[in-house]
């Protein structure tokens, strides 16, 4: 029987390890195994493009069928919800049709290795009201449903200035949490205002839009040096929207969001950016270590604590390289960065050789604000520690982050010429998804 490699979860660093494991093992000795709930892939640090609709999905969105095909390795649809250690078997979920009828039936599959790259969800922190009357950004699903949501309030106030042109009707949009998210979504729906006009929508603009974006913390974007932070805020409010800093939320209901101060701020939409956690049902999974966020401990070989044959890579795992050090942060760096890791590691634990430890190369952060500005600060020796970039620069080192996945998944030429239909589709593409 072939040995049996299983990754769950095709995301930005399951994807890049499945490409890298079914190019590189000999198939006549390895089975490489790809389980994803979803049938096609979007990065997904473009969510909140896809939400404004800047980005048609279905442009750049990866089918894992035919990339399988391609790269050497079975794909699988289907949800895990459960391990069964001792036979060393995942257990798939029944996949059902949207009637309600099964399709297949609950179903195990064996590895000889595992690695769990499930990402992970909005933390709501139980604040009242969330669940019920936020939208998330966790999946391509929800930023879809966001745009359709996000496009009739458009209409609707379209509409009324149509028949009234003095009539102060407005879409207002409450996001909660000021980390890259919830800045980068606020200013995406200002370019996507601008430009519906061109659409259709004529009696709209930008000037139509209230957009509320609300940090619990002393500042927005955290991560980013106070004065780059300082310099995104500024930007954010010359385009119209409030920035509250200082101002938990303490309920969401169908009209608003509640502040920790009494406020209620009226929102036609309300979306959660305020941080991730791991999916539920990853709490104990299988007898593995969780940690509190539902996130799986793993050691710095990126084997869980308990079991030296399962791996958690990304968002879904909790990685702390050293004792009282602070855990690697969920970022598609980071992602990219275990891919790596794993893939060397897999080939060592398999040649019976001792693994290495991971090393996180914190490259920086940058926040795209749209068409408008992008704002970070790069890290590393070649930069002499942090340097604080802006404009042109900042925008072709955020936009390289996206390219090394496109070149990771679909290696170089296919990836190159990804990214010149990228920049073709820019110009030929309407600048807005409208359905
Ligand atoms: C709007 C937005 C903007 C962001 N911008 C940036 C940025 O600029 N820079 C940056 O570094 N990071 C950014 N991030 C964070 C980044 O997207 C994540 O850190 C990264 O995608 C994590 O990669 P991952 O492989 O761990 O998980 P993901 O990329 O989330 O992939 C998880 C995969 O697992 C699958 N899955 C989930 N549950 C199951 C299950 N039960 N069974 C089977 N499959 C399952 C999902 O379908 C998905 O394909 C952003 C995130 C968002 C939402």
């Amino acid at each position: 029987m072939k040995t049996q490699i299983v990754v769950v979860g095709g995301g930005a660093g399951g994807l890049e390890l499945v490409s890298r494991l079914g190019a590189s093992f000999d198939r006549k000795l390895f089975d490489i195994v790809l389980v994803d709930l979803n049938q096609t892939h979007i990065w997904k640090p473009l969510l909140h493009e896809v939400a404004a609709g800047a980005l048609d999905a279905n442009l750049d969105e990866v089918g894992y069928r035919s990339h399988a095909f391609r790269w050497g390795y079975r794909y699988f649809d289907g949800r895990l919800e459960s391990i069964d250690r001792e036979a060393r078997q995942i257990v798939i979920a029944p996949i059902m049709d949207d009637n309600g009828a099964e399709i297949v039936a609950r179903h195990r599959i064996r590895f000889d290795y595992l690695v769990l790259a499930v990402g992970s969800v909005s933390n709501d922190f139980r604040t009242p009201g969330v669940k019920d009357h936020c939208i998330f950004l966790d999946d391509r699903s929800q930023a879809d449903r966001f745009r359709q949501r996000l496009l009739n309030h458009c209409l609707r106030v379209s509409r009324t200035l149509s028949v009234d042109p003095s009539a102060k009707a407005y879409v207002s949009v409450s996001i909660v949490g000021g980390g890259a998210t919830g800045v980068e979504l606020a200013a995406e729906l200002y370019n996507a205002a601008a430009a519906l006009r061109y659409y259709g929508l004529e009696t709209f603009d930008e000037s139509r839009l209230k957009v509320t974006l609300i940090e619990a913390g002393p500042r927005i974007l955290p991560a980013l040096p106070e004065k780059l932070a300082d310099g995104a805020r500024k930007e954010l409010e010359a385009l119209g929207v409030r920035v509250l800093s200082g101002m938990p939320v303490v309920e969401v209901t169908e009209e608003g969001v509640r502040t920790k101060d009494g406020e209620f701020i009226q929102a036609d939409l309300r979306v959660w950016a305020a941080g991730v956690k791991g999916p539920e049902f990853l709490r104990e999974i299988g007898g593995l270590e969780t940690n509190r966020n539902d996130q799986i401990v793993v050691r710095p070989t990126l084997q869980t604590t308990v079991d030296d044959r399962i791996f958690a890579i990304g968002d879904c795992c909790h990685c702390v390289l050293e004792e009282g050090g602070r855990p690697i942060p969920p970022r598609a760096q980071a992602a990219h960065q275990m891919a790596t890791t794993a893939f060397k590691n897999l080939q060592l634990l398999v040649a019976g050789k001792p693994l290495v430890p991971f090393a996180y190369r914190d490259h920086g952060s940058l926040i795209s604000l749209s068409r408008f500005s992008t704002v970070g600060s790069l890290m590393g020796n070649l930069v002499g520690g942090r340097l604080a970039i802006e404009g042109r620069i900042a925008r072709i080192v955020y936009v390289s982050l996206y390219r090394m996945h496109l070149v990771a998944i679909h290696g170089w030429l296919k990836g190159s010429v990804m990214i010149v239909v990228g920049h073709v589709n820019q110009v030929i593409r309407p600048k807005l998804k409208l359905h």
